[in-house]
């Protein structure tokens, strides 16, 4: 031994997790090994393996804590990175409240919740997507309803505030630390953007959005949104449409949702149009698909025992294999366009319960659905609250609840992760040097202390991680992979 400094260090490491091991304080690693994920082939080497996990901060204040496999309570954001999300989509509403203060519900994400998030991302090293509706709440193919605020407002007002809109909340955003890395112009505009639904209009209100972000930093991507990708000519004109209307853009992305959106060989060909013919960056902005088909907070899931479970494009289970493969086959289909398949986010994939009410019946349940009611009202952690009905009368107000999407999260109704949210990682295969423990790219004294960490606990490896501090290629990691790299660096050649 070189640096019997080191070696003591090492040997006391080891006294330590073996004490803490016979406590019982160090949870076991649970990465679960029940997941199959065939790696991709990027061509984009920079291809996003996204989330939107917009509810988060309203879940959070409901109650809802968030585990890793091991049962450990860890900050959600961290999980994802872990788990190799590398980007983060957030969508934003003007101003989701009533006159009193109240909250429409579905995250109530103001310009204020966006910051909060887009900073704990940044964090972990995961860049933002600001999702802009230009809207006080859902804007979609049906309604893409005004902001209180620019109601009765002309088209050249509107515009003015819409700019002004734009640079404030990337502001806001930024200066708390989110490293923005795209801007998306509306959500789901087939038919209309910022309560404009004039198709000769709809490009100006477009190009006055996209001005202000490239004026704010010409770096940030900008993406446009749309639906209905199965649609295949009306979505191909949608990017002639933008071409003829000069509306200055960076990425075309849809949403793809397999249960409504058709087939990933149209979907692929769709994106490939507007690739090849405009030179646009493609991406689904939004996919999901259930890993179970049970309900677990009292509100109806959109993909249920009853709905949209069945169809010629829902080629996986319904488990949690079957998720991570759909998120697989999408990633897939959006890398076949070539270079230009910039990536996939998953929309809400942490959108629990705020109170599982799996197994109950009679008046236990609806005393657990009570309590849930009471915490979509309070906290906004339901999809809408009743105070929507000002807003949107004819369907917030009258269907408000809680999560249609409980069932497609990668988390179950208790807050632990499931293990198909590996798929963010295993499906990009990470070269790395044994024994660089922090990826850092050298194997340095660094990388044994990291090993030590670990293995008290005070740090979490992610899966490269893992396999790059194995040193020795025993098959798991323990302190003699420290002593490992010591020697490593210390000049030995160990065989
Ligand atoms: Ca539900």
């Amino acid at each position: 031994m070189q640096n019997p400094g080191l070696f003591k260090r090492a040997l006391s490491a080891l006294l330590t997790a073996v004490i803490l091991l016979s406590c019982g304080l160090i949870p076991a690693y649970a990465q679960d090994t029940d997941i199959a994920v065939e790696p991709i082939e990027f061509n984009n080497p920079d291809f996003i393996r996204g989330m939107d996990v917009s509810s988060v901060i309203s879940l959070e204040n409901s109650g809802v804590v968030f585990r890793d496999e091991s049962g450990k309570a860890r900050d959600l954001f961290r999980i994802l990175a872990d788990h190799g999300v590398n980007y983060i989509r957030v969508r934003v509403w003007n101003d989701p409240y009533d006159s009193d203060g109240n909250g429409y519900g579905g995250g109530n994400n103001d310009v204020a919740k966006a910051a909060q998030i887009g900073k704990r991302a940044a964090k972990y090293g995961m860049k933002l997507l600001v999702d802009l509706h230009y809207s006080d709440f859902w804007a979609d193919p049906s309604k893409q309803t005004s902001p209180k605020a620019w109601k009765d407002m002309a088209l050249e007002g509107r515009i003015a505030a819409l700019k002004e809109y734009t640079t404030d909340s990337l502001e806001t955003i930024r200066s708390a630390g989110a490293d923005i890395g795209m801007v998306q112009i509306g959500n789901e505009i087939n038919n209309g953007v910022a309560g404009v639904t004039d198709f000769g209009e709809i490009p100006k209100v477009l190009s006055a959005a996209s001005a202000a972000v490239r004026a704010f930093d010409p770096s940030i991507l900008i993406a446009v949104h749309f639906t209905n990708p199965e649609q295949t000519a009306t979505t191909k004109w949608r990017a002639d449409w933008l071409d003829e209307n000069k509306v200055d853009y960076d990425v075309f992305s849809v949403s793809y949702y397999p249960y409504w959106h058709g087939s990933l060989t149209n979907l692929s060909q769709v994106l490939g149009y507007v690739a090849d013919k405009y030179g646009k960056y493609v991406m689904v902005a939004e996919t999901s698909y259930a890993n179970t088909l049970e309900d677990s907070d009292g509100h109806p899931n959109t993909v249920s025992h009853t709905a949209n479970h069945t169809g010629d494009d829902l080629l996986w289970d319904f488990t949690p294999q079957g998720q991570a493969d759909e998120v697989r086959a999408v990633m897939n289909a959006v890398n076949s366009v070539g270079e230009k398949g910039l990536g996939v986010f998953y929309w809400e994939g942490a959108w629990i319960t705020v109170g599982d009410t799996t197994g109950l019946d009679g008046d236990v349940y609806m005393s657990r659905l009570n309590e849930n009611r009471a915490l979509w009202e309070k906290y906004g952690s339901g999809w809408a609250s009743s105070f929507s009905d000002e807003y949107d009368p004819d369907d917030a107000g009258k269907w408000y609840g809680g999560s249609a999407v409980d069932n497609q999260a990668f988390f179950k109704p208790d807050g632990t992760a499931v293990s198909s949210l590996w798929v963010f990682d295993r499906v990009k295969e990470e070269a790395y040097l044994i024994g660089d423990t922090d990826l850092d790219g050298e194997v340095s004294i660094l990388d044994a202390t990291a090993v030590q960490r670990y293995l008290v606990d005070l740090v979490y490896l992610r899966p490269t991680a893992q396999k790059a501090a194995d040193a020795n290629r025993s098959g798991g990691i323990e302190i003699l992979d420290a002593t490992r790299i010591q020697r490593t660096i210390a000049g030995y050649h160990d065989e």
